[in-house]
């Protein structure tokens, strides 16, 4: 794990602070309802790589209606599965994906099961998961944060660009080292409201092409607005 300076720290540690009490009174405490099984929020996630939620859910919709257990979806044939989660796109690599994941879970831990992670330190759960072929630290993170509730931050496109904008993170931090840093400076009980709202506003003020400074209420602390204004 690498670390903040001291001053960048204590910045970073403030601005996070604002943009979670400035987001919840907006858009509110947005906690998902969403708990699923880690195993099913991990196929999720894989099968919502590169596709809309709309194509993701009706993959997963399908998957489940076809296999009754996951160790049904670990023996399926490739091209039966392949064709089950069409709709998500990419489906070849998406099967390979998960039944590679399913296989390795099964072998490591005897069962089709993740429960382990529930009080393994967060740490480990996260190098456990990220050790899965095809597990990156966002996919790792969304795992932790959605099925067991720990306080760890998916850093996804709308996230990154939106800390990057108001200066809480570095412009030139990458994906991956943003959940580190995000993770120090993010107070834990905000990590899964902060997730949430940050998409929300990436996705209706902040966009990648156009932000809309002028209607933002995080303008007063945001380094992008300061350097335009
Ligand atoms: S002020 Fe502009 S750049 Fe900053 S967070 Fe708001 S929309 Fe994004």
């Amino acid at each position: 794990m690498s670390f903040l300076k001291p001053s960048m720290m204590a910045l970073s540690k403030q601005k996070a602070e604002k943009a979670c009490a400035v987001l919840v009174r907006k858009y509110g405490k947005t906690v998902s309802e969403r708990k699923l099984p880690p195993i099913d929020e991990l196929v999720m996630t894989i099968l919502s790589q590169h596709t809309s939620d709309t194509n993701m859910s009706k993959a997963y919709d399908s998957l489940i209606k076809k296999y009754t257990s996951w160790e049904q979806v670990l023996e399926a044939p490739h091209d039966e599965l392949a064709e089950v989660i069409r709709s998500s796109g990419m489906f070849n690599l998406k099967a390979k994906r998960i039944q590679r994941a399913l296989r390795e879970i099964n072998e490591r831990v005897g069962k089709l099961d993740l429960a382990l992670l529930e009080d393994m330190p967060l740490e480990e759960a996260k190098a456990w998961l990220t050790s899965l072929h095809g597990v990156g630290p966002k996919t790792a993170a969304i795992v932790l944060l959605f099925s067991f509730g720990r306080p760890t931050l998916p850093v996804d496109t709308h996230v990154w660009r939106v800390t990057k904008r108001l200066g809480i993170i570095g412009q030139n931090v990458s994906r991956e080292r943003a959940h580190e840093l995000l993770e120090q400076v993010v107070p834990k009980n905000c990590i899964h409201s902060l997730n949430n709202n940050l998409v929300r506003h990436g996705r209706e003020i902040c966009k990648a092409q156009r932000p809309q400074c002028d209607i933002c209420f995080l303008s007063d602390i945001c380094d992008y607005y300061g350097s335009i204004s």
